[in-house]
């Protein structure tokens, strides 16, 4: 394999400076980055693409999607998040042709999207991994599959199916690594939380939950009421055995042994000052959906002091059906305009590096660092505030070493 070289107007290598004529020297993997002149004499045999006025990003990556979901258009305004949940109830009683269709209509939209919005790597959750992962394994986006775990009432009994199917390493490549998600605190009991939690431990994988997106998880825990639970009604699935809990989310996820670990947690959009002290004790990211956030009209989220106290937060999109699409620049944008002073080279952290640490795959993307993937995403643009400024799309997009 030749050395290529990547020369831009800037490099943003998001664990140092950015570099103002930089240049990156790169097989399938990074092998050095720094100011142009040295690049070329150091590597006076590589082939040379000069991007001219642009700006060289890591690949980004998106912390929190469904890709499957990509064939469907963000439904009119909801009343509430169980009321859009609700709406998706129609779903669960698709047949199995069905259910495949949609994931193979879905999952080739949601790919497209990606790469047309310089995303390089996603942490993606699917309920329907059996057919989603034998699309993925072959790149050219890299994945982290969480096999999404659903039991709780009359359907607890789901859960072995659920966690084997989830579990299932066949489809494991060099593109696609599998990871567990059981969903939420609302479809799940802590029994199947817990199988999820000691298989992510003892195989050394990630895992992901949604949770704190409503205030109404609170009041499920607690007293197995509320939306949630008409939601469970409205199924036919209910039974008066759902272990209750006291003390809201993110208490139950500690008290899980979630919190001790490297857990994707999905949204939090309801915490209080304890319960942020107690993330903060913790190895948990949070990965905050601003677009999504803005759909559903939750209050402000507190974002800017979960970093303040050292919480790893990146952004994601969540799925078409709550976001308009993948472009997870526009997230950054909508932060950029909720809180014009945070820092910008923040925004992008939370769009590459701390996006790569939430999905387990800090090691591999999310910098340009000599050793990682050679995933690039390039703007034409002057600097990172520029692109956040404006509409721009990425001009092109690199992966292990390829332009896309
Ligand atoms: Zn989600």
């Amino acid at each position: 394999m030749s050395v290529k070289i990547l020369r831009a107007s800037v490099i943003a290598p998001m664990d140092r400076a950015p570099i103002v004529d930089g240049a990156i020297a790169f097989e399938d993997r990074i092998v050095d980055v720094g100011d142009a002149r040295s690049m070329l004499s150091q590597h006076s045999d590589a082939k040379i693409f000069d991007v001219g006025e642009s700006i060289i990003l890591p690949g980004l990556v998106n912390a929190h999607a469904h890709l499957e979901l990509s064939a469907f258009c963000q439904a009119p305004e909801p009343k509430s998040f169980a009321d859009w949940l609700l709406n998706l109830v129609p779903r669960s009683t698709l047949s199995a042709a069905d259910v495949q269709g949609m994931v193979e209509r879905g999952i080739p939209a949601g790919v497209e999207q990606c790469l047309r919005f310089g995303v390089t790597s996603v942490g993606e959750i699917s309920k329907q991994c059996m057919f989603s992962r034998p699309m993925l394994q072959s790149g050219p986006l890299r994945v982290v599959s969480y096999g999404e775990v659903q039991a709780m009432a009359q359907r607890r009994g789901l859960l072995d199916e659920r966690f084997a199917t989830a579990t299932d390493l066949a489809n494991e490549s060099q593109w696609l690594r599998v990871g567990v998600s059981p969903h939420a605190p609302y479809t799940v009991e802590p029994e199947g939380y817990k199988r999820c939690l000691e298989f992510a431990r003892r195989e050394h994988r990630p895992i992901a939950t949604h949770l704190a997106e409503s205030p109404d998880e609170a009041t499920f825990l607690e007293h197995g009421t509320g939306p949630f639970r008409e939601l469970w009604d409205a199924l036919n699935h209910w039974d008066d055995r759902v272990p209750k809990y006291m003390g809201g989310p993110i208490r139950f996820a500690r008290d899980l042994g979630l919190l001790d670990y490297p857990t994707l947690l999905a949204h939090v959009n309801y915490c209080d000052d304890d319960e942020l002290n107690i993330l903060a004790r913790g190895k948990a990211s949070v990965v905050y959906c601003p677009r999504t956030h803005r759909y559903f009209g939750h209050p402000p989220h507190r974002w800017r002091e979960m970093l303040a106290r050292g919480i790893n937060v990146a952004v994601g999109t969540d799925s078409c059906a709550s976001s308009p699409d993948l472009n997870l620049v526009d997230d950054l944008r909508l932060l950029h305009e909720i809180a014009p002073v945070a820092s910008v080279s923040t925004l992008w952290e939370m769009a590459t590096i701390r996006a790569a640490t939430a999905i387990g795959m800090a090691d591999q993307v999310g910098s340009i660092t000599p050793g990682k993937f050679a995933d690039f995403t390039i703007f034409e643009a002057p600097s990172l505030k520029a692109i956040l400024e404006s509409h721009v799309t990425p001009r092109e997009v690199w992966i292990r070493g390829d332009r896309i």
